[in-house]
């Protein structure tokens, strides 16, 4: 009988495909494990077993496989049934989940590398023109690709070439698959074997008595050895002593230390562990008891508690119990660069139980995670990660906390799998009969409806910790500013006044302005031109700093201009305002106190963030100028005043959920400001002070804000009542995109009548040169999301099957908001 394997490829394939494989195989693979297998013409790749049966493919002739990868699977059953859910509710190819979760050191590469054949002489006249080539490339570099002789002899056939110069030993040719992941060495030293004795000892202090940092190092070294009896590693021994590696290094040259490593994990926590963990109020227990009452029903349940209620210190509760019951735990957050707080202060609870699965770390210390979840390693027991920590193969799964459960980063947007990690969590919960608790101050209109139609559980804290005084939020009218001339640049003599007392007070300042960059548009005042991007359809954004134009959406970037570029006139100027601009604003005005600036542009690099995050808490930043950043949970203790510059431009951003999203982020970093006892200080900046959202944001009228926005999302057919699936035509001929879209429109129009909107260009049309043009469909309630999604599928293979467009890329996004 003839064995078969399908397979899962890390590419978008609409099927798995099948290979042919022997009975002894069939015998030893598992699903889940790795093979590597042979695509198309001559690529390798690493692929996941999937199903063994016995029926051939009928549309090509099954290849065998090269070879098998693993001895056990490296993802769990629960694991595949969880992509397989992902693939099929957002409409992607199982080969795209998998690549988004595997780490790129567990997918294998697979390169062939040709090399010379250094034992024996080779009269080079004899050789033919390709081959003379080669040879010739290879008196240059050590190895060859297959791929660099394709660009070498500049043809696609070059196997025979290299399989005749194999066949005449003048190459060698190994195919040669490796993984990349490597455990990391650490570097231990301790005191050569030769001074073990005191004597010794003595004698060696003696010696170095002329080089006291050396000796200094030595004495170190005895010490903490004398603490803890453990290994030491050159990095305490340098950091305790203050001596500098090359000194370690002379030392370890003269033999008098010795040198070993050890493999360690990659990911590994160098706090002090177990801080107790602290004692709840009385108001906590009360939440705690509900949350775990409400969890005896629903498997999912919503914790609404007020900006500094204390919700992480309940979840600390719920993972301890959970801990005790040896389950895992998952701990999602919106986006873990930014809340290294938060994992510090669960290391000092949790010490090395938890692991952070972070995108920013690199793919083998994400090996590392894997692997130690996969046999349920105590070291991994809690996994601290943005979204992609779904994909993980947890094992035995007790509990997920999604903190900030209404932050629009757990979506994913591009590339495919389009997932938002809160709802795949809810099903990632469901596969492993775990709990899953959502936090948040603000939750997302969603999840409080689900909360309030009784689908979830719901437990909500009102007071802060330690009856902390909600900050006092006052409106600020611009418009009245503006015409008594009370204003200052950007700021108002009431945030002045404010900030004033703050900064005598040694308090310090939050500022918020949703725009980083100096000024968002320049325009010449003569024509009214303002420059733009040659790639994508919007203004270029001029950022001071470096005196330059950049786009925000492919990078591209210019000097700044000195003339207009229509008018040729130099009349150009800065309209609007960024983080930038404020910054040197308060620098003018507060020449006495630090300042600074965190958005993305001022955090690049791994610990730019943490950096600044350090300052401002050691207090040698005094006002701190910031994007939407600055709203993502940070608890400091020293803000007093918090300023938002400008709440219109999110009030007025063209989007369904701009209202919803306004408050969220209003309060958010409203409740940054008195989280101990002082009382903070909010002030608003804005042209409409009567605005509903605003007046609901000053008195923290959540309920009110979420009454006033279900009626509209009732009123014009919008999530959570109908649910949307966005398509998006890409192309960079514009009348191509056009028709393509029209044709999909008009076909979905017949199936699904009014509920097809569009296609329409959104707000910036043009992206990275590619025209991009939007349909939106909804879907009411009553009809079914499954057979919706089946009609649209039919539709996209017909229109496959017409060659024009063909070429017009096609983006399904499910849930698009
Ligand atoms: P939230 O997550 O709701 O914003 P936090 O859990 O960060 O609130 O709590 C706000 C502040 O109050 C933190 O500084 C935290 O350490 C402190 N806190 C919360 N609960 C307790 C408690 N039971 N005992 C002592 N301090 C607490
Ligand atoms: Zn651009």
């Amino acid at each position: 009988m003839d064995y078969f394997l399908d397979v899962i490829l890390p590419i978008p394939l609409q099927k798995a495909f099948t290979y042919h494989i022997t009975e002894a195989e069939a015998d030893f693979i598992k699903t889940g494990m790795r093979v590597a297998v042979p695509f198309g013409k001559n690529k390798i790749y690493t692929a996941l077993a999937y199903k063994i049966h016995n029926n051939p493919p009928t549309a090509y002739e099954a290849k065998t496989i090269h070879q098998i990868l693993d001895e056990t699977p490296i993802i769990t059953s629960s694991q595949l049934k969880h992509w397989e859910w992902i693939a099929n509710y957002y409409m992607c190819n199982i080969g795209e989940v998998m690549r988004a979760s595997l780490p790129n050191a567990l997918i294998l590469e697979s390169e062939t590398i040709l090399s010379r054949n250094t034992s024996i002489n080779v009269d080079d006249t004899s050789l033919k023109d390709d081959e003379f080539l080669i040879f010739e490339a290879l008196q240059f570099q050590s190895s060859l690709k297959i791929q660099d002789v394709v660009s070498i002899l500049d043809k696609k056939r070059v196997l025979p070439v290299i399989k005749g110069m194999v066949d005449k030993e003048i190459l060698h040719l190994h195919e040669e698959l490796y993984e990349k992941y490597r455990p990391k060495l650490v570097r231990y030293v301790k005191l050569d074997n030769a001074f073990k004795s005191e004597a010794k000892l003595q004698e060696l202090l003696d010696v170095l008595s002329r080089a006291p940092k050396q000796r200094e190092v030595v004495l170190t070294l005895f010490t903490l050895q004398a603490q803890n009896n453990k290994p030491i590693k050159v990095a305490e021994l340098t950091k305790a002593s203050g001596a500098s590696t090359a000194i370690v290094k002379a030392l370890i040259d003269k033999s008098v230390l010795e040198e070993y490593h050890i493999q360690t994990d990659r990911v590994q926590y160098e706090g002090q562990d177990n801080s107790a963990i602290k004692k709840l109020s009385e108001v906590q227990n009360e939440a705690l008891n509900a949350i775990e009452n409400s969890f005896e029903e629903k498997a999912v349940t919503l914790l609404h508690g007020v900006t500094s209620s204390g919700k992480t210190e309940i979840y600390v509760s719920l993972i301890q119990k959970q801990l005790e019951k040896g389950k895992q735990i998952l701990y999602l957050l919106p986006e873990i660069a930014l809340t290294t707080q938060l994992v510090e202060r669960l290391q000092n609870y949790f010490g090395e139980k938890i692991a952070v699965f972070h995108s920013r770390y690199s793919s083998n210390e994400r090996v590392e995670v894997w692997n130690n979840l996969l046999n349920n390693m105590s070291k991994a027991q809690i996994v601290i990660g943005a979204r992609s920590a779904v994909l993980l193969p947890f094992s035995n799964l007790g509990l997920i906390i999604v903190d900030e459960e209404h932050e629009q980063s757990y979506k994913q947007f591009d590339p495919a799998p389009r997932y938002h990690a809160r709802d795949a969590a809810v099903v990632l919960a469901n596969f492993h009969n775990a709990k899953i608790l959502l936090g948040s101050a603000t939750p997302s209109l969603e999840s409080y409806f689900n909360a309030t139609n009784g689908k979830y559980g719901i437990v909500e804290l009102t007071t802060r910790y330690n009856n902390v005084l909600m900050p006092d939020i006052e409106l600020v009218d611009l418009a009245d500013k503006y015409k008594r001339k009370r204003m200052k640049g950007h700021f108002s003599d009431r945030l002045i006044q404010e900030m004033s007392i703050a900064l005598e007070d040694g308090q310090q300042i939050i500022l918020f302005q949703n725009r980083r960059g100096y000024s968002p548009i320049v325009e010449c005042t003569t024509c009214g031109n303002s420059p733009q991007c040659p790639n994508c359809d919007v203004s270029l954004t001029y950022h001071q700093f470096r005196d330059q134009l950049r786009c925000h959406y492919c990078g591209y970037n210019s000097a700044m201009l000195k003339n207009c570029q229509a008018c040729g006139n130099a009349s150009l100027d800065t309209k609007g305002f960024g983080t930038e601009q404020i910054e040197e604003e308060v620098k003018v005005l507060f020449p006495d106190h630090n300042v600074a600036r965190m958005d993305l542009d001022t955090t690049r690099g791994k610990f730019g963030f943490e950096k600044l995050i350090n300052n401002f808490e050691q207090g040698e930043i005094d006002v701190l100028v910031g994007t939407q950043m600055l709203t993502k949970g940070l608890d400091f203790r020293h803000v007093k005043l918090v300023g938002i510059m400008n709440a219109d431009n999110l009030l007025n951003f063209p989007d369904f959920r701009a209202h919803e999203r306004s408050y969220q982020l209003m309060s958010q970093v409203a409740g940054r400001a008195g989280r101990t006892d002082l009382r903070g200080k909010v002030l608003i900046q804005t042209y409409n002070p009567h605005h509903n959202i605003l007046q609901q944001v000053s008195i923290n009228a959540y309920k009110d804000m979420f009454k006033e926005q279900m009626n509209d999302r009732y009123n014009y057919h919008y999530p959570p009542i109908y649910r949307l699936i966005k398509i998006t035509f890409k192309h960079k001929d514009y009348n191509k995109v056009n028709l393509a879209s029209d044709w999909f429109a008009k076909s979905l129009r017949q199936v699904f009548k009014v509920n097809v909107l569009g296609p329409e260009f959104p707000p910036i049309s043009r992206i990275r040169n590619l025209y991009n043009k939007n349909i939106l469909v909804k879907i009411p309630q009553n009809q079914s999301l499954a057979k919706t999604k089946e009609a649209i599928s039919k539709i996209h293979n017909s229109f496959n099957a017409v060659k024009d467009f063909r070429p017009v890329r096609v983006v399904l996004n499910i849930d698009n908001y």
